[in-house]
């Protein structure tokens, strides 16, 4: 037996009646941007959301990316981003121009600390854009009280955490706006790049319709200089019949977290993940930390166990952003963490055998001489 850290064939094995509808419907329909399927998985996810509007664009890249573009964010800007995190959250941001300003992690959820952000705020900061890293929000509520006394934007990256929760209410409704990507290893996976911005703000949303194509929503009437950026019919369609499953697949995952939490724990120096008391993670990885996590994961590609590593390499120190005026030692916390962390299998098709097995392998390397690291 293998595990494997992904595999995208057990879900169309799954939904191949719906999936294979869904692709006859857009064929049928000879509409292939812009239509129906879009239309209608906007209104599906933003009631699933529970905001106003979901826009559909490209990727979650340009989800953000758009948002910060319709809010007038750009050079002289600074938007306050976490240290921990894909390097995405601070493209979107010096696409536009704008100055990322990293804030190091709460040690135990690796997400943004509300605590740490205040000290940060300057008179340029115009957003904060906490990322729900792993499938746990971020404390978003606590974002917002900061963000109110001091007139700021709250722009969530929603990416790994599709109907993950905050007391209660679902990621991608507790800021102004989110950015979402449905890439196709997320929770919620298109078959090729797709993503959406969630918000109750009519304005905005109205403002992101123009902006991801090309400006205009009435043809040849350019109202903004905007990007190509549009979500097709056919991923919408995708997507439309992969939502009503989405609840019943986070629901295995946090079956397959239960099982790794109660049989990691207390194994050699394994730092297992912490959920705060308030959210309700949907994880999108399992993310454990050791110090010896390079030669774990050798022990682990040797018992037929994939893993990854989110990430490796963090955004200041990468090398996008030489000359940027960050160096080695600016961010500890993010620095020590993209040398510890590693994600086991999880999704929901791995069976409950597969995480036992991967158990097996991380118990049998700390037994072991424990020389090499
Ligand atoms: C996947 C991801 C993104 C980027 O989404 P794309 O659709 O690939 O552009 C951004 N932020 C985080 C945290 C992600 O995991």
């Amino acid at each position: 037996m293998k595990v494997p850290i992904l595999d995208l064939k057990p879900a169309y094995e799954e939904l191949r009646t719906e999936l294979d509808a869904a692709y006859h419907r857009v064929m049928e329909s000879g509409w292939v941007l812009l239509g129906r399927e879009l239309e209608a998985f906007e209104a599906e996810y933003a009631a699933s959301v529970g905001t106003r509007h979901c826009v559909g664009v490209a990727n979650g890249l340009e989800a953000m990316q758009l948002v910060l573009m319709a809010r007038g964010v750009g050079p002289g800007d600074e938007v306050i981003v976490p240290s921990h995190g894909y390097i995405a959250t601070w493209l979107a941001v010096t696409h536009v121009g704008a100055r990322p300003v990293p804030c190091e992690p709460d040690p135990l959820t690796y997400n943004l600390d509300p605590a740490r952000v205040e000290p940060l705020i300057t008179p340029r900061t115009k957003v904060i854009l906490p990322i729900h890293l792993y499938g746990q929000t971020a404390d978003v509520p606590a974002l917002m009280r900061i963000a109110e006394k001091h007139g700021l934007f709250v722009l969530e990256d929603a990416a790994q955490s599709h109907d993950a929760r905050c007391h209660g209410r679902a990621a991608g409704a507790l800021g102004h706006a989110a950015g979402v990507s449905f890439y196709p290893s997320k929770n919620l996976g298109a078959l090729a790049d797709a993503g959406a911005v969630t918000t109750s703000d009519d304005a905005l949303a109205d403002r992101l319709r123009h902006l991801r194509n090309y400006g205009s929503k009435v043809r040849y009437q350019h109202e903004y200089p905007g990007l190509n950026s549009r979500l097709s019919e056919l991923q919408a369609a995708f997507l439309r019949a992969k939502l009503p499953h989405l609840a019943a697949w986070n629901a295995r995952r946090v079956v397959l977290a239960a099982r790794y939490l109660s049989q990691l724990a207390g194994v050699g120096d394994l730092v297992l993940p912490s959920v705060a008391a308030w959210a309700t993670p949907v994880w999108h990885l399992f993310v454990i930390r050791t110090a010896r996590r390079d030669a774990l994961q050798k022990h682990l590609a040797a018992a037929g166990v994939g893993t990854q590593i989110h990430y490796p390499i963090p955004p200041h120190l990468a090398r996008a952003y030489a000359g940027a005026g960050w160096k080695r030692g600016d961010f500890p916390l993010a620095e020590k963490f993209a040398a510890e962390v590693l994600s086991l299998p999880i999704g929901p098709h791995i069976s409950a055998e597969q995480v036992d097995m991967v158990c097996a392998g991380v118990r049998d390397f700390f037994k072991g001489p424990g020389v090499e690291s």
